[in-house]
């Protein structure tokens, strides 16, 4: 048996959501024709409170296009250490928007309005204008730890104080409502810009939606288009979209059931030296050997994975990752 526990960007399409996408009204989404792209902007938008969407091919582009559009050159941004924004996005931030960014020591990717207030630069001609927070829920390096809205709220509050915009990178906010049980809905008074990933734990193969009010998107489809981000008869990708906003969110709770049987198999195993609490679809552990000899281990037993140190693992849960696939991996890292 193989149990792919790389990432759950690996999802394929169930077909359920190929006939969706099969039977697509498209047109181009240039001209403003494609009614999916259309369906699928006003639909996340309205699930998240805010006034406008845009259909972008991926989280980096919507989180790019985001802090473009919330700083000016010169600018700098807050963001935890491990902030995918940060690490995973080539270096956009500089490349991109030209601005640079303070990096806060969170506890597991959290970052609180206490760590940010004594970041933000004061008026003087030293320091870059600082004009942006951006937090990740849930925080992919935190291993999938979440926000709650109660504690989100003290930092947007802190940014309106101080005129600071605040962008969530929300590659896996459903994990996150999912978890917390916080509505989708109130998340559209805190934030500026929400990212909205649809190709992780909700299965759609391609695509990610940035929210925000009407005159950010509309600057934000000028930035799209300059990244080559402008696309056609993107509604059959929209499709997908959908079916996955309708079908794929309510299952999350299974994701996070696994990943807390497989957290609790290892925390039994002797050759892991600590697992941290799985509170979603993400289950991060330290091993005793090296992480690369521990993934050559698992791997002839069927069992993929990734590290994220030299002595840490991630394993990731997500809709192709079945029960009986689960029990396997169990009783597979028990014996391992
Ligand atoms: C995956 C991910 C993104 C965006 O990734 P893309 O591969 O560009 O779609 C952004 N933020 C976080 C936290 C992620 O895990």
């Amino acid at each position: 048996m193989t149990v792919d526990l790389r990432s759950d960007t690996l999802t394929q399409p169930t077909p359920g959501m190929l006939q969706a996408m099969m039977s697509a009204k498209v047109g181009d989404d240039v001209f403003g024709e494609d009614e999916t792209v259309s369906q699928l902007e006003a639909k996340t938008a309205a699930l998240f409170g805010m006034e406008a969407g845009l259909f972008c091919p991926s989280g980096t582009m919507t989180n790019q296009i985001a802090i473009k559009c919330f700083t000016r050159p010169m600018d700098e941004l807050i963001a935890d250490q491990t902030a995918h924004v940060y690490r995973y996005e080539g270096g956009g931030i500089a490349f991109n928007s030209a601005a640079s960014a303070r990096l806060v020591n969170g506890y597991r990717g959290l970052i609180t309005a206490d760590m940010i207030a004594p970041e933000i630069n004061a008026d003087n001609i030293h320091y870059p204008r600082t004009s942006l927070v951006v937090l990740e829920n849930t925080s992919n390096r935190g291993g999938g730890s979440c926000y709650t809205l109660e504690q989100i709220k003290p930092i947007a509050e802190l940014c309106q104080a101080r005129g600071l915009k605040l962008h969530l990178d929300g590659a896996r906010i459903f994990n996150a409502l999912t978890h917390t049980g916080d509505s989708a809905a109130d998340y559209g008074h805190y934030f500026n810009g929400i990212s909205v990933c649809l190709s992780k734990g909700l299965g759609a193969p391609v695509g990610s939606v940035l929210l925000a009010d009407a005159d950010t998107i509309k600057q934000a489809k000028r930035i799209r288009k300059v990244l080559g981000g402008g696309w056609r008869q993107a509604g059959f990708l929209a499709a997908a979209g959908i079916y996955a906003l309708d079908h794929h969110v309510e299952r999350l709770k299974i994701d996070h059931k696994h990943a807390a049987i497989i957290a609790e198999a290892l925390g039994r195993c002797p050759w892991v030296s600590g697992v941290l609490p799985a509170e979603t679809n993400i289950v991060l552990f330290d091993t005793l050997q090296p992480a690369s000899a521990v993934i050559e281990r698992l791997a002839g037993k069927g069992i993929k994975a990734m590290a994220t140190a030299p002595n840490r693992i991630r394993f990731v849960l997500h809709l192709d990752v079945h029960p009986e696939q689960v029990e396997y991996a169990v009783n597979a890292l028990k014996a391992l």
